[in-house]
């Protein structure tokens, strides 16, 4: 087994402390990942504080990973040593049930192996995540990251870009499509740059015009705030699309009202409470509310591959180790424009 310095939450309420964890010996379909930069993902403070339930301490998080491989196991085809590679937000599944044949692993039937706080099936220990100087993966769920994006910024395609990209793709933003991107957090600005890359026209809610600039200059031609009633009278049964990032109680009737005729809002944000749905602004227009998670490993191949031809990359702050836990903070207070990464090296 290797020891690793990592970072890890000790309970749902103290702050993460710098630690050592183990990463299990080479299997012959595993990889060595030396981590260069981990991203942090809101769903990351939510799982260390209980918020989704409760979970086992200590534990490592982080599912927005980029770095080197270092060893391969002995019947490793598809990554070699030196390459550049990411790590997302899962690390097996079954690999037999008709969504692992489909593609879609991330809908697998026995459920997932997510890359943290979750049970590794090949000896029972609890799976953590990336914020430690490496990680052993089975190579199918290692991703190729293209040399030409920028391995400081790219970590946050792993989850963020994913988690926006498959809706986008699924529900066939393009031209001639009207999308709007429900909050400009970390997922929302990927699902603007991805969507306006689409050749979707988009349109950003958010609760402010703070961030309108931003939203410009990411491609999005125009930003309404939310707070703004007449916002949601403005735009009634505009958008064939609305991709909602946000991990809150929102209003559904007033997004729902937004959708043109047959169009579809897809959460992707999760609030911990259920939603009401006025069900009428549903049948009245024979409008479709729908969820999507992550995507497939071949779909996020795919992802990387569009983000690196359209030079897409997350906007994103530099942080330490010794900083995760004011940038948890900042998280919280919506303090950050869009995601923070964790430079590994500051893990040493
Ligand atoms: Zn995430
Ligand atoms: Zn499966």
């Amino acid at each position: 087994m290797l020891t690793v310095n990592a970072y890890a939450a000790p309970s749902a309420t103290e702050p993460l402390v710098k630690t050592t964890i183990q990463r299990r010996d080479l299997g012959p379909k595993d990889v060595l990942i030396e981590i260069a930069y981990a991203g942090i993902c809101h769903s990351d403070i939510h799982t260390v504080r209980g918020d989704w339930g409760p979970i086992t301490y200590p534990q490592v998080v982080g599912h927005e990973i980029v770095g080197h491989v270092t060893e391969v196991g002995s019947d490793v085809t598809k990554h070699r040593v030196g390459d550049r590679v990411g790590v997302g937000c899962m690390v097996n599944s079954c690999g037999e049930c008709e969504q692992c044949l489909a593609g879609q692993e991330q809908y697998c039937l026995e459920g997932n192996i997510q890359t943290y706080n979750g049970v590794d099936p090949a000896d029972g220990t609890i799976t953590q995540g990336g914020y430690a100087q490496a990680v052993v993966v089975d190579e199918g769920f290692v991703l190729r990251v293209p040399e030409s994006l920028d391995i400081e910024k790219v970590a946050p395609l792993l989850c963020a870009g994913i988690t926006t990209y498959s809706p986008l793709r699924r529900w066939n933003a393009g031209p001639g499509t009207k999308v709007a991107v429900v909050g400009m957090g970390g997922l929302g600005h990927m699902a603007v740059k991805i969507a306006v890359a689409l050749g979707a026209d988009v349109t950003v809610l958010s609760q402010t015009t703070a961030k309108r600039e931003d939203s410009l200059r990411y491609g999005a031609t125009a930003h309404y705030a939310t707070n703004d009633a007449a916002t949601f009278d403005e735009l009634a049964s505009t958008f064939d699309l609305i991709i909602n990032t946000v991990s809150a109680k929102i209003d559904m009737g007033a997004y729902l009202g937004l959708l043109a005729v047959k169009g579809t809002l897809v959460n992707v944000g999760a609030p911990a409470d259920p939603l009401e749905v006025p069900v009428f602004q549903l049948i009245m227009a024979g409008r479709s509310w729908a969820g999507s998670a992550i995507g497939g490993i071949a779909e996020t191949q795919e992802m990387l591959d569009f983000c690196a031809e359209h030079g897409i990359l997350p906007e994103t702050e530099l942080v330490s180790a010794e900083q995760i836990n004011d940038a948890y903070e900042r998280v919280l207070a919506s303090d950050v424009r869009y995601r923070f990464v964790i430079d590994a090296k500051t893990f040493a």
